[in-house]
């Protein structure tokens, strides 16, 4: 029995990329075996391929850290049942690290991700461990329930562990087309704050109002966003930052801040060596969190968060796996607003 894969065989662009014919995994026991519907892209899916410097790999190598599907099959005394929809985790973690054992298992020294160290979830079947395979919520279709794997789960972590957003506070996000910031826009607004979303496009910022955004600001470079969120809120700043972009926007990033507001940085796209800016920090006791990914059990409560709320990731627009390429090439260009999806099989 073979499947499709898409693998890269080297670094560079979409030349190094290839739908491979591959044998469906063997599933050992501790695994579920998973027929995969849906992914999603990611900048790091990029990354891989490009570079993937400093990810420890061998090539070739399937990419894909976003996936749902359906069990196709289990352990007898797995939890899961063939039929069952699902959604990756996408961190595969040892269990026993000082990090796991606290339930930061995002933080283990020993874990692989998958498309990242081990192979990814573009394949029409992935054996995952068991500890990798969260339930899919019944409110989401595949293709959304798929960038709950990566995009949802970074931006959960972020706002509700990191900065602990609460109702009455001001947050500012950065570049509202990608996955993640739009993801904590729509968690910002469920959680009642107020929201102040930046962007390059107006077309962008335009539709980011149906999506939460109480207020936009388009980033024209220098001083722009600073002097239009202290207009926006009476001259004092905003609470917290959720930032992905890096170097371009940390200045702005910064100085939007009121004292006491906290800072939640994701990603370095445009550099990752600001000025840190260190006596505004001290003096205006600014926190900064690094976030990356998330927890399970923080998957789970988000999970009942977005059921709860009744929110639903939005899909810029869905390739097929044979079409892998084309959606890379979008995500490249940054012209999407939201996820990219794939679409591998059938659900
Ligand atoms: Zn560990």
């Amino acid at each position: 029995m073979k499947m499709l894969g898409a693998r890269i065989h080297g670094h560079g662009g979409n030349e190094v990329l290839r739908l491979d014919d591959l044998p469906i995994p063997d599933r050992r026991p501790g695994e579920l075996l998973i027929r995969m519907v849906a992914g999603g892209l990611n900048r790091v899916d990029l990354y891989m391929r490009n570079s993937g410097a400093g990810m420890t790999h061998r090539l070739p190598i399937t990419l894909g850290l976003d996936g749902a599907g359906v069990i196709e099959e289990a352990d007898d005394d797995s939890p899961f049942r063939s039929g069952d929809p699902v959604v990756i985790y996408p961190g595969q973690p040892c269990g026993a690290c000082e990090f796991c054992r606290k339930g930061e298992e995002v933080l283990c020294t020993r874990g692989r991700i998958f498309g990242e160290q081990v192979d990814g979830t573009f394949s029409e079947f992935v054996a995952a461990p068991a500890g990798s395979v969260m339930r899919k919520p019944r409110s989401l279709d595949f293709v959304e329930a798929a960038s709950l794997s990566v995009a949802w789960l970074t931006a959960w972590r972020m706002i509700a562990t990191k900065a602990r957003l609460q109702a009455a506070e001001t947050v500012l996000i950065f570049g509202i087309g990608g996955s993640v910031s739009l993801a904590a826009a729509q968690i910002a607004r469920a959680l009642g704050a107020r929201t102040i979303v930046t962007s390059r496009d107006p077309k962008k910022l335009e539709r980011a109002r149906a999506f939460g955004a109480d207020e936009t600001v388009q980033d024209r470079g220098g001083a722009s966003i600073v002097d239009r969120v202290m207009e926006l809120t009476n001259k004092r700043g905003v609470d917290v930052v959720i930032e992905n972009v890096g170097e371009a926007v940390w200045p702005s990033a910064m100085r939007s801040l009121v004292r006491g507001g906290r800072l939640v940085t994701c990603g370095a796209t445009t550099g990752d060596d600001p000025s840190a800016d260190l006596r505004r920090l001290f003096i205006r006791q600014i926190t900064v969190f690094g976030s990356t990914l998330g927890n399970r059990a923080e998957f789970a409560e988000m999970t009942d968060f977005i059921e709860g709320k009744g929110l639903k990731p939005h899909i810029d627009e869905v390739f097929p796996l044979r079409d892998i390429a084309a959606g890379l090439e979008r995500l490249e260009s940054g012209r999407q607003f939201g996820k990219i999806g794939l679409a591998i099989g059938k659900a």
